[in-house]
């Protein structure tokens, strides 16, 4: 009886999840009005809104105006419904099953929005990473605590700094507009001095620079020019000064996630967010943001969702030839089968390599 009833749950809850995937976007009520269809207008009853069944039964048409209706919706219910279903294989009925739930139901709508619009609503990726936090902390689910919080600021700030190089590449090493008060800069000092410092000193200093560029109006940062190339060099260099290299990776990474993240939730809490134009950069912060969200769920295995995300993306990239994909989808296939089956393929993996 549990797998149906988490399969009927699914596609429920894909039917919402299609009406949050088509207003969040335009800032439009997720309750209220009732649905309707998008070519007539026609109110649409509980009859028309079976999951999948509907769709089905009306030949993929609307039932008043007969014209299409997008494979879209009955894909998003089978897609939830089929991953409710998969979760019930693996856990009982319990609450920490519900926060399973919430996990695939909020990828999915990420992955779809931002397929729409190239953007990932940060209320969707923050809500994420806090709910992952609030239930390690709470309820040691999916892991303890400690391991979330790594797991989130590492792999958020693995992607930012990523991000750094590919926007200093594409900007072929000119020095980028610093962002007042945080910006990227920020996490790239972060980075730096939590190289040297660790994770603790690496953020105080950066969140003092914040502070000042808020003071006084002005980006106060050293260029992304002397951060980004000394960073590589003070991490090789940590073991002949005395330090471990993992040690002084780990305070790189923690720093730059943090401020990352930090910097993100600042930008996002903002009331008018002024109009800026747009700098060439290799990943929005969005992506980083849903990887952050993701190491708080799956801890250090975020960075093998990492990986099968971006082979996933390269792989359908080449395939497709498209120039411009979404990432956001690429990483919520890689989170959701490095939730499920990360530690089975990791093992695989130390097999293979004969470890
Ligand atoms: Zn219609």
């Amino acid at each position: 009886m549990w797998p149906l009833f988490a399969l009927v749950l699914g596609l429920l809850v894909g039917s919402f999840l299609n009406v949050v995937i088509h207003r969040l976007p335009k800032g439009e009520s997720i309750v209220f009005p009732p649905s309707r269809c998008p070519h007539c207008g026609h109110r649409l009853g509980p009859v028309d809104l079976v999951p999948v069944l509907s769709y089905l039964v009306l030949g993929g048409r609307c039932r008043y105006c007969h014209r299409p209706i997008s494979h879209r919706y009955p894909l998003v219910e089978a897609l939830t419904g089929g991953l409710f279903l998969l979760t019930s294989l693996f856990y009982p009925p319990s609450l920490e099953t519900l926060l399973v739930f919430a996990f695939l139901g909020l990828l999915v709508a990420l992955a779809f929005i931002d397929l729409d619009t190239y953007e990932l609503p940060d209320g969707l990726t923050y809500g994420l990473l806090f709910l992952g936090l609030l239930s390690a902390y709470l309820l040691s689910f999916p892991r303890p605590f400690v391991e979330a919080l790594d797991g989130a600021l590492l792999a958020a700030g693995a992607l930012a700094l990523i991000a750094g190089y590919g926007g200093l590449f594409l900007r072929r090493f000119r020095e980028g507009r610093a962002e007042v008060p945080v910006g990227p800069h920020q996490v790239h000092m972060a980075a730096l001095f939590g190289t040297l410092l660790g994770p603790g000193v690496g953020m105080a200093l950066a969140f003092l620079t914040w502070a000042l560029s808020g003071r006084t109006g002005k980006a106060v940062v050293l260029p992304d020019r002397v951060t980004l190339p000394l960073l590589p060099l003070f991490l090789l260099l940590s073991p002949l000064l005395g330090g471990d290299f993992l040690e002084a990776l780990k305070g790189t990474l923690l720093a730059a996630g943090g401020l990352a993240l930090a910097g993100g939730l600042y930008w996002a809490l903002r009331p008018s967010p002024p109009e800026t134009e747009e700098e060439p950069v290799a990943m929005g912060y969005g992506d980083v943001k849903l990887l952050g969200a993701l190491g708080a769920w799956l801890g250090l295995y975020a960075f093998l969702g990492l990986f099968l995300g971006v082979f996933a993306g390269a792989l359908l990239g080449l395939l497709l030839r498209q120039r411009k994909i979404p990432f956001g989808p690429y990483l919520a296939l890689g989170g959701v089968v490095a939730f499920f089956f990360g530690e089975t393929l990791w093992r695989a993996y130390m097999a293979w390599l004969g470890l």
